[in-house]
């Protein structure tokens, strides 16, 4: 058996497990990083947006500049009516610090290989097609059993596995992620000339249809609509399923993009969940994070932007407190858990209300209050 008692393992390389390593390195903390699939590749989609609480995280690891040289930063959204006019300017802009803008959007691969190569960069010991197949705490270590039938001993564990976490379906029996009444369809659109900042319709004959550019080439194309756990799309016609839903009833872009949905790869359908892993998120050595731990409708583009702040809380925590993983870790929940619960609640209420077209609430006043209320440092 190998021996690593001063070495956090990370078991999954998405976007929370990847930042992570890199903040772990800041603080000279050895790291090593198992992912499960053959590659380093980020299956979630075309791209995201990274709001200045995430792009300000990630500044202090020194991550930010170059993730904002890379997409496309903005500091407000643009409203538009179903016919596709523009009749608000919403600003993101919460004053997030010098050069931080209120929010960039990015390709998810070009994020994926600069945390990737970020942390290869920093020393990051990284396996591919290997995942954890049994965690046991031995006096102040955790010792792990890995799928190809090595074990070591860690100091801590780190499960960013994202929403279906074989390791918190170990130590958490039973804690499984809901549905939230909706899906969401996404489709890798080119970028409408002069586009430069998300614009999202509401009010039309679904939830939400936005269209989220994240280079000087490319854009997504999203749509949110109220959606039955259980069903599927056939995976060979999405981009036909998208269009019929959209013609018609969307103009102006959105219009415009359809004769671009020809081809079933381009266009994904998944339904959205939500999920909050009660505190403590550690048990027998390991420390859950990112999707593994919270999940919620994306309505507030705040679910990566967890996860990567997660990710420089633990490191923070566990850097000051070498001494005693215990108090790190009780620490990292206190900073945590009030600030996350509040996102995942948040989201879920306001994406079931933009879908059902509630006019009896306050859409737009509750969004601006979350995000001042993460304006507060983490
Ligand atoms: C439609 C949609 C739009 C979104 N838009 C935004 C947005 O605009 N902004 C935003 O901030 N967030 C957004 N999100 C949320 C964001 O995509 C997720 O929160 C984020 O990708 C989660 O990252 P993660 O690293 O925690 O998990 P994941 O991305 O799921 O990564 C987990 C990794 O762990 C690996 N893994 C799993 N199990 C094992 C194992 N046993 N051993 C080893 N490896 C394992 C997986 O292969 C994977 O690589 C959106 C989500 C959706 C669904």
């Amino acid at each position: 058996m190998a021996n690593s008692q001063d070495t956090v393992l990370i078991s999954g390389g998405g976007i929370s497990g990847l930042t992570l390593a890199c903040a772990l390195r800041r603080h000279d903390i050895p790291v090593e990083l198992v992912e499960r699939k053959s590659d380093l590749s980020d299956d979630g989609g075309v791209g995201l947006s990274l709001v200045g609480n995430a792009l300000r995280a990630l500044d202090s690891i020194g991550i930010a500049r170059a993730l904002i040289a890379l997409g496309l930063p903005a500091d407000h959204l643009e409203i538009a009516t179903p016919e596709g006019r523009v009749v608000a300017r919403s600003s993101t802009d919460e004053q997030w610090g010098d050069g931080i803008p209120g929010h960039c959007s990015i390709s998810r691969p070009a994020l994926h290989r600069l945390l990737a190569e970020r942390a290869r960069n920093a020393g990051v010991r990284i396996r591919t097609g290997l995942s954890i197949a049994s965690s046991t705490p031995v006096g102040d270590c955790v010792e792990v059993g890995f799928s190809d039938g090595g074990s070591a001993r860690y100091r801590l564990c780190v499960a960013a596995e994202g929403l279906h976490s074989a390791t918190r379906e170990r130590l958490f029996p039973g804690l499984h992620p809901a549905h939230s009444g909706q899906a969401c369809w996404r489709a890798r659109v080119p970028r409408p000339a002069g586009l430069l900042t998300t614009r999202i319709h509401f009010g039309g004959r679904l939830g939400v249809v936005g269209i989220c550019p994240i280079s000087r080439d490319d854009a997504y194309l999203y749509v949110v609509e109220a959606a039955d756990a259980r069903h599927r799309e056939d995976e060979t016609r999405t981009h036909l399923a998208l269009r019929e839903r959209l013609t018609g009833h969307y103009g102006g872009l959105v219009a415009d993009l359809l004769e671009h949905l020809t081809d079933p790869a381009q266009v994904s359908y998944r339904p959205l969940p939500v999920f909050l892993l009660p505190a403590p998120w550690y048990r027998d050595g390991v420390v859950f994070i990112g999707d593994a731990a919270h999940a919620n409708p994306p309505v507030l583009a705040q679910g990566a932007a967890m996860g990567i702040e997660d990710a420089v809380v633990l490191a923070e925590e566990l850097a000051s407190a070498p001494a005693s993983l215990d108090a790190a870790l009780a620490v990292f929940m206190a900073r945590r858990f009030e600030r996350v619960r509040n996102v995942v609640e948040t989201s879920r209420d306001l994406a079931r209300w933009q879908v059902e077209q509630r006019r009896d609430v306050d859409i737009g006043g509750t969004m601006k209050r979350v995000a001042v209320a993460l304006t507060a440092p983490i």
